[in-house]
Formats: C-alpha cells, structure tokens, sequence
C-alpha cells in the first residue's frame, strides 16, 4: 500500500491542533488534535511512498516509532486515506489504460469523497465498465443522459428509440444537429460512443457473471415526458418479470420528473403508482386515457435547459444506484417546474392490489458496497466486474 491522503479534498488548519479535510459539511472530516511533526509527515502521504519509507521518514524526523503506523491508521479510520495502487484488478486495468484513467480522474476524485476505503472509489469507477444501462428515448432528456452515463465509465449503454432525428431532439449534451436526418437509434449510438472515455469492453469482458438478462438498469426516457410523468404498468410488465430496476424521467410541458427508480418487488411500481393516483383522484382513468390517445398532437414543449438539468439529475441518480447506492428516487419521485425551480418530491407507495409485491415489504435500506463482483443491493445480485 503506498498511503495518499485523499487529494480530492481540501486540506486546511482550523487552528493551530485541528486539521479540517474538505469544504462543504455533507464531506468534511475534522482531524485533531495533531501536532506539528505529524502534521509534517501528513506532507509525506501522497501516494509515492510505502510503509517501510515512511517508518524511515518518520525516524528521521525525530518522530517516536509506529507514530507512521499510528497515522496511518487513524487517517484511514476517519476515511481519508486513499491507496492509488488499490480497489483490485478491475482498478488496476483501468490504471493501465492511461488515457481513459485521465479521463475518470475527477470520478474517481468524487467517489473517494464518498467512500472511506482506500482504493475503494478507483474499483468503483471501473466496475462500471461490466455494467449495461438501457436508456429508452433518444430525445434531449434521454441520449443526454446516454452521453453522460458512458462518460461515466459505464461500459454498455444502448439506446433504444425509434424514427428520424428532428431539429428539436438536438441539444448541447445530447444528438448533435448533424444528426437530423438520420435515424434516432444510429444517432444515439454514435454520441454514446463519443462520449466514452475508451473503447467499448470486448463481450467477454462485459459478461454478465449473473447470468442475467445483463442489464442493471433501464432508464425509461422518453421523448413525450408523459410516459415518464404517468407511466403504463404495462409496459413495465417485462422488467417487473425479470427484476429489472428501472428509472423514469423525463419533461412534460414545462415540468421535469426525476424518479422513481423502481426496484421490482421491494418498492413502488407504474401499477402502484396508477392504482394510488385512480383512488385519489376518479377523474384520472379519463384524463390518462384522452392523454395518451395522440389526438391534437402538438409541439412537445421541452425546453432544453429544464432537459439538460433533467438528463443531469437522472444520471446521477442512475449512477448512484450502480454505483451501489441508494439515491432518494428510490420509491419516490421528484420534480421540477419552470419557472421557479424548486424540486419538490413526492414518496410513492407500493399498492396492495399490484402485482409486483413491493406492497407489505420493508424496503431495505442498503448502504455503499464496494469492491467484491457481486454486491447483492435489495435482492439484486449486480455485476460489478
Ligand atoms: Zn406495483
């Protein structure tokens, strides 16, 4: 292990014994008290030296013996230690991959943030190159958000949508206006290219090791937002079968949704969430039914900031879960309307008369796994290598 003290955050004395590591509250660590030659030999872990060099450094300082041991520890106890030769062999593939590793670095950076292992946010990062992700609509919400995920590191993204690229599914993060004209799913799968940090993994490298339909997630984007924002339960049926969790979003008029992101029999589904809205409201099977009909189509109104923010939030939500966390869009749904912006969230309830079972259960709760190639997050089993 060669010891680094986490670069990603910033390192300051609030007085003279207390070291505060990060900025902001959701992140920062305070460290004391710690005196003046610890903190000199603080200096020394960046990642260059291993433990037997750093007993040297600290006995050449005058320091006691195992206060480097000693300091160690207690940086790692406090998850401020990273380990830039850590996070196992999918990590160190990565790190071999020199370009792509450049790329990812600030990735990597945000992660460590977030978890305490030493190594642990590089094995994170690169696991994602095993996953598949599924995003359906290739309007300015979803090929956005398929840009962003394979940006990311996420090593399968398809795109799934049909017809001919249109001036207005072009957007900055999204299809390009080269793109009008030609088919949306060819479009899409050029910009998911693009925006990859690498070479798409070679097939048996992105196995699924579970054996599974190898997707770890579906995100339900599509272009009219109101199959986001009143999703059909029946076209939910195939992911609720085979477990798939899914995540809708999308804009409406000039509402964006965010959530939720269903795990099939632990949380709310589009049938709870149809079966909640019909009891509330005995008005809703009508209005749903005249909405989808297609009659007096009109412009879609989507503006491509609300889009883009959108597209953001989504796939952050959508790479927390990969990643194998718990994002607040689980069994909940969040939006966002012009022009005030203020996100407001709404918790959908499993219903007892749907199918999928979620109703009855305790959700469970799940922290932050990293590392092993199997985290297994609410009875999903994930490839994560
Ligand atoms: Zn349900």
């Amino acid at each position: 292990m060669h010891p680094m003290i986490k670069p990603a955050l910033r390192r300051a004395w609030r007085d003279r014994q207390c070291v505060q590591f990060g900025v902001t509250p959701a992140h920062a660590v305070t460290l004391g008290p710690v005196d003046t030659a610890t903190g000199a030999l603080m200096e020394l872990l960046d990642g260059t030296r291993g433990l037997p060099l750093l007993r040297e450094e600290a006995r050449a300082m005058g320091l006691p013996d195992g206060r480097a041991e000693a300091l160690v520890h207690r940086l790692t106890a406090a998850g401020l230690l990273d380990d830039p030769t850590g996070g196992g062999p999918a990590a160190a593939a990565l790190r071999k991959r020199a370009a792509a590793h450049d790329r990812l670095r600030p990735d990597i950076a945000a992660l460590s943030v977030i978890h305490p292992e030493p190594g642990g946010a590089a094995g994170l990062v690169a696991a994602r190159r095993a996953i598949g992700v599924q995003v359906r609509g290739a309007g300015r919400v979803g090929a956005s958000i398929a840009a962003t995920l394979s940006a990311a590191g996420v090593g399968r993204v398809e795109v799934l949508d049909g017809g001919i690229t249109e001036p207005g599914d072009v957007a900055p993060g999204g299809l390009p206006a080269e793109a009008v004209g030609e088919r949306r799913d060819t479009a899409a799968r050029r910009l998911v290219r693009r925006a990859a940090p690498d070479r798409p993994p070679r097939a048996a490298e992105a196995q699924d090791p579970a054996g599974g339909p190898g997707l770890s997630l579906v995100v339900v984007a599509p272009r009219d937002g109101l199959a986001a924002y009143a999703p059909a339960a029946s076209d939910a049926e195939g992911w609720i079968a085979t477990g798939t969790p899914h995540l809708y979003t999308g804009v409406v008029e000039a509402t964006g949704v965010v959530g939720p992101l269903v795990l099939p029999g632990c949380t709310a589904c589009a049938g709870c969430m149809e079966r909640g809205r019909a009891e509330l409201d005995p008005g809703r099977g009508r209005l749903l039914a005249q909405w989808r009909s297609g009659r007096r189509r009109t412009v879609p109104a989507c503006d491509v900031a609300l889009a883009t923010a959108v597209a953001g939030t989504a796939a952050c939500h959508a790479l927390s879960f990969l990643d194998g966390g718990a994002p607040v869009t689980t069994g909940a749904r969040w939006e966002v309307s012009l022009p005030h912006l203020s996100w407001r969230s709404e918790r959908i309830a499993p219903h007892l008369d749907c199918a999928c079972s979620a109703a009855g259960k305790t959700e469970r709760r799940h922290t932050s796994a990293v590392g092993p190639a199997h985290d297994t997050m609410n009875g999903y089993t994930r490839s994560a290598e």
